[in-house]
């Protein structure tokens, strides 16, 4: 028999509020006791509306208090600063996406995970998803033959409610590096079962974001066995659903409306063109995100996202940026 895991969030966040205090609450066995949030206010009203017993201004208190673990999802820079302190605390950490906005701050945390025998998730949700399960097993089991071309296209139009800090902070980590491209170097990692090994990216500035922070990114990017991938992102697509495409030597497959927060879209497998759909049973992947980290939490399994494995698309989200930067190819 499992004991409860009890969890407390650090952040205040609209995603805590929209998807993981659902999910912790719809899981049995995890129970939310307490809440941190920057303003007194804020975070007392939200603990009311959540009915969460308790509400903390500061990290240090929240973390006094009898936890087991820490969902962090306030703005990117205080991720690892959080988590840090988290896991020297004893508690679980499952952390939101980007995990770190360094390098060395992420590789900090997933070395501190390791010497407290704590589980460290990042949640990069989207490998919860029946679509990207299935992509998985399409190109793990030979289905599409060998793979020769892949694209994706994480375009949306950055609801006002979503800008802010993240289309005007660059202390905070605004931009598209830090917001979608680490969802999809995760999710390609995911689906391909392999890692990219070089990238060269160009970005823009379509009014989303504020001046000199990217709202539109545009990568070409190669794995470790030399799947050659485009990856086109922004904040600035009004007209268009999210979409990745595997083209492989025996088949190719369509999916649209794939990476998002709400579980949908839809998957065509294509032969010679010809269109097939291919029917998926969606289900909430924020539960599975949760399920798994409180396995893991109870030394029974991994996380469906482990510290390596945010650390690998940060790594990635990094080098692009970079790319951009220096516009040259960097080798990651
Ligand atoms: P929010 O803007 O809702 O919250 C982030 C922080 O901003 C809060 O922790 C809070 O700081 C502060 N804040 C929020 N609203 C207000 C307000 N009205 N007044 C003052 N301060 C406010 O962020 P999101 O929920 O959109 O994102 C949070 C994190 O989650 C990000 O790192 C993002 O990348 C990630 N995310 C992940 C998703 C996923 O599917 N994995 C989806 C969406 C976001 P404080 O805590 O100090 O009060």
């Amino acid at each position: 028999m499992m004991k409860n895991l009890k969890w407390g969030l650090i952040g205040a966040s609209r995603i805590g509020a929209e998807w993981i205090i659902p999910a912790i609450r719809s899981t049995p066995g995890n129970e939310i006791v307490a809440v941190q949030g920057g303003d007194a206010l804020r975070v007392s009203d939200y603990a009311r509306n959540h009915s969460i017993a308790n509400a903390f201004t500061s990290v240090e208190e929240l973390l006094a208090a009898d936890l087991d673990a820490v969902y962090i999802s306030n703005t990117n820079e205080k991720h690892a600063p959080c988590a840090i302190a988290a896991l020297n605390a004893g508690k679980h950490v499952l952390g939101e996406k980007p995990m770190a906005t360094s390098l060395d701050e992420a590789k900090a945390m997933v070395a501190l995970a390791h010497e407290k025998g704590l589980t460290l998730a990042i949640n990069h949700h989207l490998r919860g998803m029946n679509s990207h399960r299935k992509l998985r097993d399409l190109v793990e089991s030979g289905a599409l033959g060998e793979l020769v071309a892949v694209r994706a296209m994480f375009g949306v139009l950055l609801p006002q409610a979503n800008r802010g800090w993240r289309t005007e902070s660059a202390v905070a980590g605004a931009g598209v590096f830090f917001d979608l491209t680490v969802h999809d170097a995760d999710s390609l990692h995911f689906i391909l079962g392999e890692k990219f090994k070089r990238v060269a990216t160009f970005t823009s500035n379509n009014g989303v974001s504020a001046e000199g922070i990217e709202d539109g990114v545009a990568i070409v990017a190669q794995t470790a066995s030399g799947l050659t991938v485009q990856i086109t992102e922004s904040f600035a697509v009004e007209h268009a659903k999210t979409s990745l495409e595997l083209h492989g030597t025996t088949a190719s497959v369509f999916a649209e409306g794939v990476l998002l927060q709400s579980p949908g879209g839809k998957l065509e497998l294509s032969i010679q063109g010809e269109r097939q759909e291919i029917k998926i049973e969606h289900e909430n992947a924020y539960p599975r995100v949760i399920a798994a980290f409180a396995t893991a939490a109870q030394g029974k399994g991994r996380p469906l996202v482990s510290g390596e494995d945010g650390l690998a698309s940060l790594q990635f989200a990094i080098a692009a940026r970079q790319a951009a930067e220096t516009h040259q190819v960097v080798e990651i």
